[in-house]
């Protein structure tokens, strides 16, 4: 049996206080999470605030993104051992935001995986097709491509040190979520696609759907044998909410 994992990730919204309160319903209402280990995917300048509010709790957090440096002169950016310094146990690759907003390509995204695994961060990389190539019929494509970038460099078995978050474009944000029966398709190819290469890791990675998952729709999702928890964006912004779908893992 896989952990579910329940992973929030707040993009560029909050303040200290909303954090503050954010999270002070989090851990209240924790008790009625059962089996979900619940985290959080902060801004960077709430690291801080989030590792002193959190610790001591079950709940996990990390970072949205990092850089493939480790010092130096690269303005604006922030190196794994920086989110080691914070206590991450986690931080997103590759979300469609940053491929799409901030030209990152597959092989970037590679390297930030590659970089954050081998500082001992748990990478959540994530994948998934455009609106375009699903309907161009493509989407087995566009996930494998993305997901054999990593492979490609650090070997299949790089993916059982990390999660794999199968979020479609279309999904994001826009209140339309896949069904789980497209949900779990894409989730068992993407097993497929490892299991050839190592039954071992393929039996063993976490793959995440994300794409406008709430309460409502959560406890169908998660309850398709390969989607092993969610990646949430609007939705973990709301405590009541949040914890309504780690509930919904059972
Ligand atoms: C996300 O940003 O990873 C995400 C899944 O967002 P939302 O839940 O708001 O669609």
């Amino acid at each position: 049996m896989r952990q579910i994992l329940i992973a929030g990730n707040w993009k560029m919204n909050g303040s200290r206080a909303s954090i503050r309160e954010l999270l002070d319903g989090v851990k209240a209402g924790l008790g009625d999470v059962k089996s979900a280990e619940m985290a959080v995917c902060a801004p960077f300048p709430y690291l801080g605030d989030v590792q002193s509010q959190l610790n001591g709790s079950s709940v996990s957090w990390g970072g949205q993104d990092l850089s493939v440096e480790e010092k130096g002169a690269f303005t604006g950016e922030t190196s794994a051992s920086m989110l080691l310094d914070f206590s991450c146990k986690y931080v997103i690759v590759g979300h469609s935001e940053r491929r799409t907003l901030y030209g990152e390509d597959d092989a970037l995204v590679a390297q930030k995986y590659a970089v954050a695994r081998k500082a001992g961060l748990k990478p959540i990389l994530c994948v998934g097709e455009t609106l375009e190539e699903r309907e161009k019929n493509i989407t087995e494509d566009v996930v494998a491509r993305q997901i054999k970038a990593v492979i490609d460099l650090e070997g299949v078995s790089a993916l059982a040190d990390g999660v794999i978050a199968y979020e479609p474009v279309w999904a994001i944000g826009t209140g339309k979520t896949a069904s789980p029966e497209q949900a779990q398709a894409v989730h068992a190819f993407i097993r497929s696609l490892v299991a050839e290469q190592d039954a071992g890791v393929a039996e063993k990675v976490q793959i995440l759907y994300g794409g406008s998952m709430n309460p409502a729709n959560a406890a169908e999702l998660l309850s398709q044998s390969d989607i092993d928890g969610g990646l949430i964006g609007g939705a973990s912004l709301k405590a009541d909410d949040f914890l309504a779908i780690g509930k919904a893992a059972g």
